[in-house]
């Protein structure tokens, strides 16, 4: 039977900022409901070594994700595995629809929906994908060993995949658009020292070939960014690499967005146009994208959507003492 779930703060998404947010709205006694979505603990659980989350010199990006969720939950944050399909922002109190029938009513919405991984939009591309084409080394690196492998893009989820695609294939090819990476200095150099990688600088996918029954790739037709010149090299696996898009779909005909469908917040802020509706994470930032800049918006939003409630007479406030005169002297100023 449909249900229908009420809640001061309804938290969407369970990535750093989601999980975050849900510690300090469920420390303002907020008794938060978080709805995980199809990707529970979000990007970092597609990925393995993290190593600037600070506290930890090296983690494992699902086992810190598995960390974050049962600290939200110990704090009192209800999770919910649920995808919310529809959201309604026309009117106090919002309401969201679930995948699984249920209905969440909230006074405040926190949007921490992050961000998905880009496609070429090639044919080929589309007819291998989960065939050969990936975007997932960690989840699809395995299917590879002793194989040949290429990586597109040149940022610094190409470079970590391609050096973790080491571990299984017998060469990985990095093909790259330009002759100069985007990725961090340090990543780029363990790239250029491992024998196992080879750039192929100026060069873009044209073309995924392979056999049809059973449905596989066999090679990669790329072309020359500046000559246009096809070259042929073979390739079981595809690895498209090449950024990610913020997951705006439930609201980006209600709010404003910028550079690519990113969701406008106010300078220093998470509030977004409609007030008692804020947004962290991935989702709103174009320019950092990491977990701990999510994860300190996250915070950011849960502080502002409860102080938010506060003025709008529907709960105390338990901001720590200092909090608002901090605010109202820097507005002084
Ligand atoms: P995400 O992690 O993107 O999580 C979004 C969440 O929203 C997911 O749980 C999803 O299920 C949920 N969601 C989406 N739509 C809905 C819906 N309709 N209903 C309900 N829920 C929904 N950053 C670093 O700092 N260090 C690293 O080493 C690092 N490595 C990375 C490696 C890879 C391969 C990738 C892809 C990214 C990496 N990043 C790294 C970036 C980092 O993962 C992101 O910046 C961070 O995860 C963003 O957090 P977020 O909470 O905004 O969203
Ligand atoms: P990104 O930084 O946006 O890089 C995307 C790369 O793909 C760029 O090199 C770009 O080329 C290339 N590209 C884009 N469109 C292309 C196309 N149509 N054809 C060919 N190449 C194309 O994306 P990302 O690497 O996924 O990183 C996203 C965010 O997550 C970043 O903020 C990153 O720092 C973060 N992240 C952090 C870590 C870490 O801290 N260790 C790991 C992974 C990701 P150009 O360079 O020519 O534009």
């Amino acid at each position: 039977m449909a249900e229908t779930r009420e809640t001061r703060v309804l938290i969407i998404g369970s990535g750093p900022a989601g999980y975050t947010a849900g510690v300090y709205a469920s420390r303002a006694m907020l008794n938060p409901i978080l709805v995980q979505g199809i990707e529970p603990g979000g990007q970092l659980t597609t990925t393995t070594e993290v190593e600037n989350w600070p506290g930890d010199t090296e983690v494992q990006g699902p086992d810190l994700m598995v960390r974050m969720e049962a600290h939200a939950k110990a704090m009192g944050t209800e999770i919910i595995g649920d995808i919310i399909t529809d959201l309604d922002l026309t009117k106090r109190p919002f309401t969201a629809k679930g995948d699984s029938g249920t209905t969440y009513i909230a006074d405040a919405v926190i949007l921490a929906t992050g961000a998905r991984a880009k496609w070429l939009g090639l044919p080929s591309e589309e007819k291998f994908k989960g065939f050969g084409v990936s975007a997932c080394a960690t989840c699809d690196g395995f299917f590879y060993r002793g194989q040949e492998i290429v990586v597109i893009g040149g940022g610094n989820t190409a470079v970590e995949e391609a050096l973790f695609l080491t571990n299984f294939a017998s060469k990985v090819t990095l093909v790259h658009r330009r002759d100069e990476l985007r990725a961090e200095k340090i990543l780029i150099d363990r790239l250029m020292k491992n024998p196992k990688i080879e750039p192929m600088w100026f060069h873009e996918l044209e073309e995924v070939v392979g056999t049809e029954n059973p449905l596989g790739v066999e090679a990669v037709r790329l072309r020359h960014s500046k000559t246009g010149e096809i070259t042929e090299i073979p390739a079981k696996g595809v690895f498209v690499a090449i950024g990610h898009a913020p997951a705006n779909e439930l609201v980006k005909d209600v709010l404003e967005t910028h550079m690519g469908g990113y969701v406008v917040t106010k300078p220093d802020s998470t509030e977004t146009s409609i007030p008692g509706v804020f947004a962290a994470g991935d989702l709103t930032d174009h320019k950092y994208r990491q977990a701990v800049t999510s994860a300190g918006m996250g915070c950011m939003a849960a502080l502002e959507a409860e102080r938010f409630l506060a003025e709008q007479g529907e709960g105390e406030t338990s901001l720590p003492l200092g909090y608002g005169a901090e605010v109202a002297n820097s507005a002084a100023e």
